[in-house]
């Protein structure tokens, strides 16, 4: 019987161990995608012939959201909305840029500025619980780390506490994300930023980016689960 639970605990062990390193593979894969998808669509310029910002003008004033800010960042794929500033930070190859996928992005961070105007829940919900993310990130693998290493379980199941902190943050993004995309969708459509096959295109675009989401949460599930049998096989 002891034999039995020795070799049942090593096989859950195994389990998490090997799922994770998936995980972490897809998400590589993933990461590949969305860089080779943008690229393919950054090549076919919009018939509108409206650059990222101006489509972002017109998705905000169609919906009647003022006062939101445009710049330009560094980098790659680096786009995003602040809530904190109302800023929408565009990339080196979105800004200024007409292409299906630099307008796919800019109205991408167009939604999150609408959800805000709009004061979507999720979003709400998520820029709420930023402060906690960030305080148990950092203090979750010390805590883990130092609860194995003297024996104190205790230390062990908060670390893995507020470590589920971040999987909940992970969790609460996904919906944010695929609204903005919607919305996104839903003004380039409808506001005559991007015709119909053009759209479709975008709407790759955005998909593939929004996987990127979809594999951080399950990497995140799966440390929580790995966490979780180190700490089960110790007690
Ligand atoms: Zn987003």
């Amino acid at each position: 019987m002891y034999l039995y639970h020795g070799y049942y605990g090593s096989v859950s062990f195994d389990w998490t161990y090997i799922a994770l390193i998936i995980a972490m593979f897809v998400s590589m894969i993933i990461s590949v995608r969305v860089k080779t998808t943008f690229n393919k669509y950054a090549k076919k310029a919009s018939r509108s012939g409206l650059t990222a910002e101006q489509a972002v003008q017109r998705m905000l004033n169609a919906n009647g959201v003022y006062g939101v800010g445009i710049q330009r960042i560094g980098g790659s794929l680096t786009d995003n909305y602040n809530p904190k500033t109302n800023v929408i930070s565009l990339s080196e190859s979105v800004y200024g840029k007409n292409s299906v996928s630099a307008i796919g992005v800019a109205c991408h961070e167009a939604g999150h500025a609408l959800q805000y105007a709009e004061e979507y829940g999720p979003a709400k919900l998520r820029l709420a619980i930023v402060p906690v993310t960030n305080f148990g990130s950092r203090l979750s693998m010390p805590l883990l780390l130092i609860g194995l290493f003297l024996g104190f379980m205790e230390l062990v199941w908060a670390g893995i506490l507020l470590f589920s902190l971040s999987t909940f943050f992970q969790l609460v993004t996904l919906p944010v994300e695929f609204d903005a995309s919607k919305r996104a969708l839903a003004a380039m459509e409808g506001s005559g930023i991007l015709m119909d096959d053009e759209a479709k295109d975008a709407k790759r675009v955005l998909s593939s980016a929004a996987m990127t989401y979809v594999a951080a949460l399950a990497t995140s599930v799966l440390m929580l689960l790995r966490y979780i049998s180190i700490a089960k096989r110790r007690d």
